[in-house]
């Protein structure tokens, strides 16, 4: 039975003169669309095998499967998401959003030629990293700054640049695995550098550094802990205490501070987390930190430190492999001037923002989106405005809560779980999270222009 109905499926070259297919070879090329009629009939071949169907469709559901099948082919995999999960630098949605006068810098070096690596002053080649490295300086006291892809990349650069085939000096407490299994281990073999592990996982003390100083030592390193925290009996060594023995032993402190921030968050009523000015002040010779977890700015990694060690990050021909782009680059440049004002960072910066948002700012959008949905659709779902926390995300203040306001949505006609995926599957998703049989909507990272579009994709979902 299945043979016959194969036999009768048109031919290729048949479905090509279609009036509908011709009409979309006007705008696409014949070769995707020709493609596009073999996927869909491998795919009619393969149901009528499996007995899934055991009728052809007529020409015209072809055609409309043919087009839609081309029309998904065509669009973007990567595209805009609405991130209603309440977690702020979230890794897997993209982390940091850009300010419209950073996207205005990207787009205006971007469709031109630039200055990317030519002095305009002497008319000779430049150098990329001077269109940032003076104003990394000048916000962080440090003496030179370079930049290069992500923080992962920054890191891998200065422990080959300083340690490869010599020892680098870590307390076992801070031998991290953050997000998308990056281990500080790991990153230690690929850089050369020859790991000395030291104190137990919970306290290490000044003397385990320097009882494991040898000839072969290179550096001591610390190592932001990133995305958790141990709490109880516990010791660590700020580096102000180490530099004394790297400086009694000749050797450098490096320091991965991972996030990275320049504001202070005890400021805004959130908890304390270093700033780069204050990790420096302490006396790290270098410093390395991301462009788009607290920072806010696009994925980079930023080198801090002396004269003297960027120079040598710089001169390592690693540096060409790991170099930062120019759209990154120019996307870090605006970010970074902002940050010449505080006060405008915190306002500006969406990260920034959506991280200090106070909860009542919260709450009155979430009632009233809340009474709008509960307007349109209250016979489909339950709408409360409720009380939830939010994330910073990014492997920054893991252990601080974001009071935050969501919508919380029960469904009576359909399961959480399906109408999760039916927002997920939504033009343009919607990203929520579920608990109790409810979906939860955090208004915190829900930017204000897109509580319509929310408005009218659940309406549309549950009506
Ligand atoms: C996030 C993080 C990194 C990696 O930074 P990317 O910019 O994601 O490459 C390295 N070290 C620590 C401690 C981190 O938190």
């Amino acid at each position: 039975m299945p043979h016959k109905l194969l036999k009768t499926i048109p031919a290729v070259d048949e479905i090509l003169g279609y009036k509908a297919v011709l009409t979309l070879m006007e705008k696409s090329p014949r070769d995707l669309v020709k493609k596009i009629i073999q996927d869909v009939l491998d795919g009619l071949r393969k149901e009528i095998l499996n007995e899934s169907i055991d009728i052809l469709p007529d020409k015209a559901i072809l055609e409309l499967m043919i087009k839609s099948c081309l029309e998904q082919r065509l669009k973007p995999s990567l595209k805009r998401v609405i991130n209603a999960t309440g977690v702020v630098v979230h890794t897997n949605l993209g982390r940091s959003l850009m300010a419209k006068q950073v996207m205005d810098h990207i787009a205006g070096v971007s469709v031109s030629y630039s200055n990317l690596e030519f002095d305009l002053d002497i008319g000779e080649r430049g150098s990329r990293h001077s269109h940032v490295e003076k104003i990394i300086c000048e916000i962080t006291g440090a003496k030179a700054a370079m930049v290069v892809n992500n923080n992962a990349a920054a890191v891998l650069l200065v422990l080959n640049t300083l340690s490869k085939d010599k020892e680098a000096i870590v307390s076992r407490g801070e031998l991290v695995e953050i997000g998308g299994s990056f281990r500080i281990p790991e990153v230690m073999k690929w850089s050369g550098a020859i790991l000395c592990e030291v104190g137990s996982t919970n306290r290490t003390h000044s003397h385990d550094y320097e009882d494991a100083i040898n000839e072969n030592t290179a550096i001591i390193m610390k190592v932001h802990q990133s995305n958790f925290e141990i709490t109880g009996f516990t010791k660590s060594v700020i580096a102000s205490d180490l530099i004394p023995i790297a400086r009694k032993h000749n050797l450098f402190v490096f320091e991965d501070l991972g996030s990275g921030n320049f504001i202070k968050f005890s400021d805004y009523g959130l908890k304390t987390e270093p700033t780069v000015q204050e990790t420096l002040a302490q006396g790290a010779d270098v410093i390395t930190f991301s462009g788009d977890k607290l920072l806010g700015g696009p994925q980079a990694g930023i080198i801090i430190g002396t004269k003297e060690i960027i120079d040598r990050c710089k001169a390592n021909q690693i540096a060409r492999a790991l170099r930062i782009d120019k759209m990154t680059l120019a996307g870090l440049e605006a970010t970074l001037s902002i940050y010449r004002d505080l006060q405008k960072a915190v306002k500006e910066i969406p990260t920034l923002k959506m991280i200090t948002m106070p909860e009542s700012i919260i709450k009155k959008r979430a009632i009233k989106l809340c009474d709008k949905l509960s307007m349109i659709a209250a016979d489909k779902a339950d709408f409360t405005a409720e009380a939830t926390i939010g994330r910073v995300g990014g492997g920054a203040l893991p252990t601080q809560e974001l009071k935050s306001r969501a919508i919380k949505i029960a469904p009576k006609k359909m399961s959480a779980s399906d109408l999760e995926s039916a927002l997920r599957g939504s033009s343009p998703p919607i990203i929520a999270r579920i608990e109790e049989e409810k979906i939860i909507l955090d208004l915190r990272t829900i930017q204000p222009d897109e509580e319509e579009e929310i408005l009218q994709i659940i309406t549309k979902i549950l009506l």
